[in-house]
């Protein structure tokens, strides 16, 4: 049995190093492939006489075993040699590479844009539920028992249960917030709403509003409007002016509609303002006093304005948007516009 000639070349694996992906090749070769030298030891077995085969067959695979545990010893090695010379040439004063990164979606902008102006004049965040009872949504905020909000085109009604619809508005939220709370309130709720409406470039069936409430003793009208100015200054520009216009909600008395100039034409007149030279931004007005006792506040001792703005109207006007539907379609060359600016 050619004891020697193994003892070799378990001398030789054993010590075997490899600094390239060549030498472990070279290894392969000279130990694993069929033509190795541990292949040759096969060969011989033929020529071994019977009675030491099994021997000499036990010998052979022990050194084919050893051959091959190296080989994956070697690989480890030259791979963790080849992540050692990588960081070692790791030049750390080059510029990083750009890593594409998202944008916020221009709602959540103009959405954040809001709320950021309001909190710094005092106002805190509020949120209701998107499905609503029909006191919150209606009967609290003075609606009429016939009022045509009420009627199934208009509002999403949950079937068999006309007292639970999904809000047609936030003002779901103040009446929340005046059952729950004591005056001074100064609250901001922004969220989405839902109206039963055909959707086209100027309306949708889901929408989001920003509804704001300030009550506390001597809040007058001069307070709402001025509130308003600072608002549209703050989003659109110091040179934005405002607008009141006399209106009708339910829920407020007197009211009024919010008017901005226009951004594009800065009030000449243009097609985005019709040629009025006016935009409008939402609807006001001081909160009526039916709903201030609807809530549970003394409607003698206290007052109160609100407002309600549509967002998507907001970020339109702000950047300059035609469709309301493109802020749902997910369409990436709409959104990535918006990444510059954010
Ligand atoms: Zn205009």
């Amino acid at each position: 049995m050619p004891t020697d000639k193994i003892k070799q070349i378990l001398a030789e694996i054993s010590s075997a190093t490899v600094t390239s992906p060549d030498e472990l090749e070279a290894y392969r070769m000279r130990f694993i492939s069929k033509k190795s030298v541990v292949g040759e030891l096969f060969a011989m077995m033929r020529d071994i006489p019977n009675e030491q085969k099994k021997d000499f067959g036990q010998h052979i695979n022990g050194v084919k075993q050893a051959a091959e545990d190296k080989f994956q010893e070697l690989i480890q090695a030259l791979n963790q040699g080849t992540k050692k010379g990588n960081t070692e040439g790791l030049d750390l004063t080059l510029p990083p590479s750009n890593l594409p990164v998202g944008g916020i979606h221009p709602l959540t902008a103009t959405r954040q844009r809001i709320i950021e102006i309001f909190e710094r004049i005092g106002f805190n965040l509020s949120e209701g539920p998107e499905i609503e009872d029909d006191w919150h949504n209606f009967t609290a905020l003075n609606f009429p028992e016939n009022h045509p909000a009420r009627e199934m085109q208009d509002t999403f009604f949950i079937e068999k249960n006309p007292d639970v619809a999904l809000r047609t508005h936030t003002s779901s939220v103040q009446v929340r917030v005046m059952e729950n709370e004591k005056p001074p309130i100064r609250t901001l709720s922004p969220g989405r709403v839902f109206r039963n409406e055909a959707i086209s470039a100027r309306a949708h069936c889901i929408f989001h509003q920003v509804e704001g409430l300030y009550v506390d003793e001597n809040v007058s009208f001069a307070d709402l409007k001025q509130t308003l100015y600072h608002f549209a200054k703050e989003m659109f520009g110091k040179e934005t002016k405002i607008r009141f216009r006399p209106s009708f909600f339910p829920f407020t008395e007197p009211s009024a509609e919010i008017d901005i100039s226009c951004l594009i034409c800065g009030g000449k007149g243009c097609n985005i303002c019709k040629g009025s030279g006016w935009v409008e931004i939402g609807g006001s007005g001081m909160v009526d006093p039916n709903v201030l006792e609807n809530c549970g506040i003394d409607s003698e001792k206290y007052t109160g304005f609100a407002f309600g703005m549509g967002i998507e109207r907001i970020a339109m006007l702000k950047y300059q948007i035609n469709d309301l539907r493109l802020f749902t379609e997910n369409d990436i060359r709409f959104l990535q516009q918006f990444r510059p600016l954010l």
